[in-house]
């Protein structure tokens, strides 16, 4: 079931009304879990990011409240619509802004941060220059006006388990994979599994801070579980085949990257071949991410073309 609605008529005023999205996309995957996304591909919809609610017996989970507080405060809406019970628990899957700093509308109302310590530590050292950034740039000012840094107050390093009421959530931490401080979540009884940016669905996957064998990994670990259900960080949750399909891109793009490389492309070129391959996957900018990473990666696997090295 998909509900449209708008907030457009709650509190934003019509002049930011072009810099703040104001629609939620709701999914509901089961009678206690909920997907909620502004869609789209741009800074100003959380690139497409997706929050997820767990509804539990007098208590609310909400894993990656999307990237700025007034998105926060409309995830918070939308909890409502649901149910009276407060959000005890926020969870960030990692630390990238798009799935984290809408967090300060919760903990205002006195929920809990947690995440692993490497997610943490990433906040720590990135956040603040990243909000002062966008509070600098005229077309982005609106929009993180009252974003701050929200470190969690919470931090595991290897897993935990969470009781929201009688709802039990298991938070798994893979490894280095899209980031040093992944976690992924799974609700055994709902047989659904909450992936974060282990998985991209019609997105192009950021490889920005990632670790390829790691990237394969944290697909291996998800499907270990017993989940019929599986949220990507970004698109539309699915079952095990996105899984499949997120490997097979990975492979894909290593392939490219290796070819591109060995015919002496420039970066530029290798990411226009990712997204000529992948034609309507949305956020084709991070491909310029990919081609520089798997470059990276490939350099320590295939020889340099000949005339290319210069230590004789
Ligand atoms: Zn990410």
């Amino acid at each position: 079931m998909i509900l449209h609605w708008s907030a457009q008529d709650r509190c934003w005023a019509p002049r930011i009304r072009h810099s703040v999205a104001a629609e939620l996309i709701e999914t509901r995957v089961r009678d206690n879990v909920f997907v909620w996304t502004l869609g789209g591909e741009t800074m100003q919809t959380a690139y497409g990011t997706n929050a997820v609610g767990v509804f539990g017996e007098g208590a609310v989970l909400i894993v990656d409240p999307l990237i700025t507080p007034a998105y926060g405060r409309l995830l918070a809406t939308a909890v409502r619509r649901h149910t009276a019970a407060p959000v005890r628990f926020v969870l960030f899957t990692h630390h990238h802004t798009d799935h984290t700093l809408g967090a300060a509308a919760f903990e205002d109302a006195g929920a809990a941060l947690i995440a692993h310590r490497a997610c943490r530590e990433r906040m720590e050292e990135e956040h603040p220059g990243i909000i002062a950034s966008r509070k600098a740039q005229p077309e982005l000012a609106e929009l993180f006006a009252d974003a701050r840094p929200v470190p969690p107050a919470v931090t595991f390093d290897e897993a935990l388990v969470l009781h929201i009421g009688d709802v039990e959530v298991e938070v798994w931490h893979p490894g280095w994979c899209h980031t040093p401080g992944d976690a992924f979540l799974y609700l055994p009884a709902e047989r659904v599994a909450i992936c974060g940016d282990l998985v991209f669905a019609g997105y192009h996957y950021n490889y920005e801070d990632a670790s390829l064998p790691g990237v394969r990994e944290g697909l291996r670990a998800l499907h270990s579980l017993d989940a019929d259900v599986f949220v990507p960080g970004h698109g539309a949750p699915a079952g095990s085949e996105i899984l499949q399909a997120q490997a097979i891109y990975h492979e894909t793009v290593e392939a490219i990257v290796k070819s591109g490389v060995t015919a002496g492309q420039d970066d530029g070129a290798i990411a226009a071949s990712i997204r000529k391959r992948f034609p309507g996957y949305r956020l084709g900018m991070v491909t310029q991410y990919a081609a520089a990473r798997v470059r990276e990666h490939v350099a320590k696997h295939v020889p340099a073309p000949s005339g290319a090295r210069d230590e004789g």
